[in-house]
């Protein structure tokens, strides 16, 4: 099962290890800095032995990588992993981002329920069950969220069961925040937060979160 680097030190952005397997165009490797879509985080976009990687999917704790047409590797192969790092940074500030705001939306609103979160490069957002209009909790988050920021707090990220490979992210101030993602070292790296309010209707509100380049 590939060795899952991207947690331990989420800045690696080129990493040269071994082939695992290899099943037509799908491989598996012996570590990996290679994010697969999971907890709402896209996919890195890279290379694996210079190949293209059209896609990583999780499967179980394995990720198998589908590489583009042509690639000739074979287990015990080494390959070396490259990350498109401008595309997970933007990612990683995303997510944390948006953690953030989850977590002030929830103390500003204690009875909201969130249904669904996607991080994208360009945005994030966060969907709530919400009969209200959202941007009411604007105001509060923002000069939280600003707060937290400047304060360049260091965020704590490990394991509470590596067994089930079941991981949390932590900040002074709040609760353990169960998460698998890739996240900061320290709040001051989001730099600023830019929110939006969509009304997607049905009782939803969601929230856009921007953060700059
Ligand atoms: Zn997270």
């Amino acid at each position: 099962m590939t060795k899952k680097l991207f947690w331990e030190n989420p800045y690696l952005t080129e990493l040269e290890t071994r082939v695992a397997s290899v099943k037509g165009n799908d491989v598996t490797v012996e570590e990996t800095i290679f994010y697969a879509f999971s907890g709402g985080q896209e996919s890195d976009h890279g290379t694996i032995g210079r190949h293209r990687v059209l896609e990583a999917c999780k499967q179980g704790k394995e990720i198998v990588y589908t590489l583009e047409d042509g690639h000739a590797l074979e287990p015990g192969h080494p390959a070396l992993i490259r990350i498109d790092w401008d595309r997970r940074y933007k990612l990683m500030r995303l997510h944390f981002a948006a953690e953030l705001v989850l977590e002030l939306v929830y103390r500003n609103l204690p009875s909201i329920q969130k249904v669904g979160a996607h991080i994208a490069r360009d945005k994030a957002r966060i969907d709530f069950q919400w009969n209200g209009n959202i941007s009411a909790v604007f105001p509060a988050v923002d000069s939280e969220t600003l707060r937290i920021i400047k304060a360049d707090e260091n965020i704590i990220s490990e394991f509470s069961d590596e067994e089930k490979e079941e991981r949390f992210w932590e900040i002074k101030g709040f609760a353990r925040v169960p998460c698998g993602g890739t996240h900061l070292r320290k709040t001051g790296e989001i730099r600023e937060i830019g929110l939006k309010r969509k009304n997607p209707g049905k009782g939803k509100e969601r929230i856009e979160v921007y953060v700059p380049e």
